[in-house]
């Protein structure tokens, strides 16, 4: 009764979309979080192409496309919001992934929504119980739990533990894994308002970059809209939650009678990652793993992509009874792409103080300038669960392989990633064949063999873009590329290599 497939440890973002991951794929899952309700201070305001597109993965796209708004781009300016350098402008853009490239969500009516469905799902949710420690007692976790309502303690075993317990994560103490500082750790406070009434504030991100004193404008979904304001070290953090501070503060932007503050919080924003993402059967992800400060909105994108990393690939070991060789990749894929992330969001807050303290913007490092715009562009995978594992420019491998969309009067009509299915899929543009062995090893792996229609392709450019080279596309369940044909590789190696690399060889 108290064994469970996977236990998650914490259900913020990140455990909750993996929780709901691995239920589609049909694991059984126990998902404990010590809290009833959902956070309620100021947290993720954007979400990434990616990010939606992670969400039609676990069935929650739709929770976030009703309850957002497009981003219009960002800018860094001075004190008087002149612009500094330049400027990304997202208006109109539709990224690979078939989504805008970021909007703006309220977090409040997502987590909320998110939660709801999780106690509708198949996942065993239980509340306000408090992970306390783990053992590995017979090649299973042990762990104990404090149910805080009825003040006693239970004890659950697993084959797998995922800890997403956020950055102050016991689960990652009890494994005793280190964490790495990457030492930008500033206190700031951060606003949600509620307008009174239409305004002229304009849908960008603006980063301003004031010597006085640091800050950022965040548009935000429908009536909301969220300042965020650096805190000096000589100053008393606690008197930046005043509300006629927080008045002064938003003075330069908006009169005090022209909104409401809706939430306040004073954080220090941290950039830290820890050694290892994995131990044995237990793996960290989300803030349990990473934390940056929140200049490019994507620390929740990081936590989404390990729970998407890791879901299919604890899928795939516990169906296919494998050992964990597979699982090994999930480490050696996002650790290094999570660094980049946490490593360029403690650049733009760098840039940030850089321009401000400048006299002039040319002397600022042309490196961390490139941080500060370049970073928006997130690097492909590199090294892991790739044809000769690692990613392969020739066969877009580490690349992420593009959503076909269905357009009418030149307006996306619908989304087809479900196309592609929820496993592997092979997708070309014409008839391919692979060895019977072969087809009875993608038939365990579930994986579909897709010949895509000629009017997706001529009407999307990106999927043109791929499918113009005349390769056969091996691509995984997270969207990612595994590898593809070439005048070296063909459809047979290309998939004997696989399953090599999951440890299927054996099976077949
Ligand atoms: C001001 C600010 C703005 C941000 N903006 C963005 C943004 O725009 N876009 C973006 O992508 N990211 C943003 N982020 C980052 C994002 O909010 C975090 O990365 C994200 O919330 C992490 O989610 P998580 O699920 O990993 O951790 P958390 O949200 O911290 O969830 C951890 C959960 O574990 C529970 N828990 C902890 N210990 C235990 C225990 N022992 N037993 C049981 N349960 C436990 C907690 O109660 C909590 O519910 C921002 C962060 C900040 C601070």
């Amino acid at each position: 009764m108290n064994h469970f497939d996977v236990i998650i440890v914490g259900l913020g973002p990140s455990g909750s979309i993996a929780a709901l991951l691995l239920e589609t794929y049909g694991i059984k899952v126990l998902a404990i979080e010590k809290e009833k309700e959902i956070y309620n201070l100021p947290r993720a305001v954007t979400i990434s192409d990616q990010g939606f597109r992670m969400s039609q993965l676990a069935g929650i796209d739709h929770i976030y496309e009703e309850n957002s708004t497009v981003l219009g781009g960002a800018r860094f300016t001075d004190k008087d919001l002149n612009t500094i350098g330049n400027a990304i402008e997202l208006d109109g853009l539709i990224s690979p992934n078939g989504w805008p490239p970021s909007s703006l969500f309220h977090q409040p009516y997502t987590d909320q929504a998110i939660r709801e469905k999780l106690n509708n799902s198949k996942v065993e949710v239980l509340l306000e119980h408090e992970f306390k420690n783990l053992n590995h007692i017979d090649n299973q976790n042990v762990i104990k739990v404090f149910n805080l309502k009825e003040q006693k303690e239970v004890e659950f075993t697993c084959r797998y533990l995922i800890g997403s317990d956020g950055g102050s994560s016991l689960v990652r103490k009890e494994l005793n894994i280190q964490q790495i500082d990457l030492e930008y750790n500033r206190d700031w406070v951060v606003v949600d308002v509620e307008l009174m009434n239409e305004n002229t504030l304009g849908n960008q991100v603006i980063q301003v970059c004031d010597r006085e004193r640091l800050s950022t404008f965040v548009p935000s979904h429908l009536p909301f809209r969220r300042w965020e304001f650096i805190i000096h070290e000589h100053e008393d953090k606690n008197t930046f939650l005043d509300e006629t501070k927080i008045q002064e503060l938003i003075s330069k932007w908006l009169k005090p009678e022209e909104y409401r503050i809706i939430r306040k919080a004073v954080y220090q924003f941290h950039s830290v990652i820890a050694k290892n993402f994995q131990k044995d059967n237990c793996f960290l992800v989300g803030d349990a793993a990473h934390q940056a400060p929140p200049f490019m909105g994507e620390g929740m994108m990081s936590g989404y992509r390990d729970a998407v990393n890791l879901a299919w690939k604890i899928a795939v070991t516990i169906k296919n009874e494998l050992n964990n060789k597979l699982l090994k990749s999930y480490e050696e894929e996002r650790i290094a792409h999570s660094k980049f992330v946490v490593e360029n969001s403690a650049g733009i807050g760098e840039l940030m103080e850089a321009y401000a303290q400048a006299s002039d913007t040319e002397e600022v490092p042309k490196e961390l300038v490139a941080k500060g715009y370049g970073s928006f562009v997130l690097p492909n995978l590199s090294n892991g669960l790739f044809f000769g594992g690692k990613a392969n420019e020739k066969m877009h491998s580490g690349e992420i392989f593009p959503q076909p969309l269905q357009y009418h009067n030149s307006k996306i009509v619908k989304r087809m990633d479900h196309i592609l299915g929820s496993k592997f899929c092979l997708v070309s543009e014409s008839k391919f064949s692979v060895s019977e062995e072969n087809k009875r090893f993608l038939e365990l792996l579930g994986c579909k063999s897709l010949i895509l229609k000629k009017e997706y392709i001529d009407e999307n450019s990106w999927l043109n873009f791929f499918m113009e080279q005349g390769k056969t596309y091996l691509i995984r369940p997270d969207r990612y590329i595994f590898g593809s044909t070439t005048s070296h590789v063909t459809l047979n190696e290309l998939i004997d290599d696989l399953k090599i690399r999951i440890n299927l060889e054996n099976t077949i």
